[in-house]
């Protein structure tokens, strides 16, 4: 079979995680069948489906790499094909006009559901039936002539050749109608698979009230989009053993509906993190500077004066301790800036202690005095002070940390000195030594 998935999204002005994860679930199983992907906006309602709302959705799906094989339909150019469908089913007998209430509106036209129980097998839950006497007619064409979503979506799939229709769970009512539609217009019934909902750690549906909920939202916090890709399609799936970090021609290659789980999937923002972090870890250096770079002009500290090497050193040297990019400015920014905010409660714990600023004073004149400023050199140095005063390292670590980059952790204190430089971190542990004595 010649697979075709389609994502068919009501464009809002949103993309919400739950349908950018049924456009993923899409594509990966066209992907693993070498079928095509295919995108249908159904832009019927056209107070919400607004040209910036169409844009949003389409940067989305850009964003996230889920790009279409075909030029994408938009339901909206569709109308008439709609309305002579209904014409047709009038014609056969599966569908009547009726004129609510007599309200002088004109005549909706409402399909007739067929008197046996409704039942398809969904590739996810397995049967599912609907018993006749629960199945209610329906309207497929309202009083002021326009075509009903049930109506528009099942013509547009026929269109479109769709083989599997890959969809939230919330729209299974809706598919016993689709089905007897499909039936009644003697066109082939697509397989369809449900998805779980994405839920909260209620079990309630995952909304913006719980956390980001937009993929633009994921896009302005740093997030990459591998990563967020990575974590929507574990959501609901599994590759059958424990693998985590996957690539998408792994995924591609290990796509199942048979291991999509039938039951609600919790959201869990700390494991998105995690694997965000994941991802940065791994990322090639380049990308990593172009994405640190932008933050930083975000936040108005980026200028081009800034020296490419030692840019590029910062942000291998933060690499491991960004769990997102918007965390580089507030986590390096003292690299970057004289102008940097101080801890107050590492300034007291460090700075404010017995004979702190003293030994931080004695650790800035041997600095001062070393021929050569690298880590190996500045951590011998602190060391043998420490030896000397008797105190432990960190009694001299802790200090200079705080001194010179206001945080209370970081980096690697001597790598980030090293980094900083002698003429930085003299005048940053002068400064200190004046402003806490
Ligand atoms: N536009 C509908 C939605 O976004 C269509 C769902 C579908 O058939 O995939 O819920």
């Amino acid at each position: 079979m010649n697979v075709r998935t389609r994502f068919a999204p009501s464009p809002s002005g949103h993309v919400h995680i739950g349908n950018i994860r049924a456009a993923i679930f899409n594509w990966l199983f066209s992907r693993h069948h070498g079928g095509a992907f295919l995108l249908r906006i159904e832009d019927t309602d056209r107070d919400r489906s607004t040209p910036t709302a169409i844009q949003t959705l389409l940067d989305a799906l850009a964003w996230l790499n889920l790009d279409p094989d075909e030029e994408p339909l938009y339901q909206s150019s569709r109308m008439e094909a709609h309305l002579a469908a209904a014409d047709r089913l009038l014609a056969g007998g599966h569908a009547y006009r009726d004129d609510k209430g007599a309200t002088g509106q004109g005549e909706a036209i409402v399909f007739r559901m067929p008197d046996h129980d409704m039942v398809f097998v969904d590739e996810i839950k397995g049967e599912l039936r609907k018993p006749a006497e629960s199945a209610k007619d329906f309207v497929i064409v309202r009083s002021n002539g326009t075509p009903v979503f049930h109506l528009a979506n099942v013509l547009d799939d026929i269109e479109m050749s769709v083989t599997h229709v890959i969809r939230g769970d919330d729209h299974i009512e809706n598919t016993y109608r689709h089905v007897a539609l499909y039936q009644a217009l003697g066109a082939d019934v697509p397989r369809f698979a449900h998805l779980p909902m994405i839920v909260n750690d209620r079990g309630r549906p995952y909304s913006k009230r719980d956390g980001d909920a937009f993929v633009g939202e994921f896009k302005a916090n740093g997030c990459l989009p591998e990563a967020l890709f990575n974590y929507l399609a574990l959501l609901g799936w599994s590759p059958g053993d424990d693998r985590e970090i996957m690539r998408r021609d792994e995924m591609v290659a290990a796509f199942s509906l048979d291991r999509v789980q039938s039951s609600p999937a919790q959201m869990d923002l700390k494991k998105l993190e995690w694997m965000n972090a994941e991802y940065i870890r791994r990322l090639p250096i380049d990308d990593l500077f172009a994405a640190c770079r932008t933050t930083l002009a975000d936040h108005g500290m980026w200028s081009e004066d800034l020296d490419r090497a030692y840019v590029l050193a910062v942000v291998e040297t933060m690499r491991e301790r960004i769990k997102r990019f918007d965390d580089f400015p507030g986590a390096a920014g003292f690299f970057f800036s004289e102008d940097f905010p101080y801890d107050e409660k590492a300034v007291r714990k460090r700075l404010k202690k017995e004979g702190a600023l003293e030994g931080l004073a004695t650790l800035r004149d041997r600095f001062a005095g070393l021929p050569d400023f690298d880590a190996g050199s500045l951590e011998t140095t602190l060391r043998a002070l420490a030896e000397e005063r008797g105190v432990g390292a960190g009694d001299l670590v802790h200090p200079a940390r705080v001194a010179v980059s206001g945080q209370a952790g970081g980096p690697g204190l001597f790598e980030m000195l090293a980094l900083l430089g002698r003429a930085r971190v003299l005048g940053r542990i002068d400064r200190a030594l004046a402003r806490f004595a």
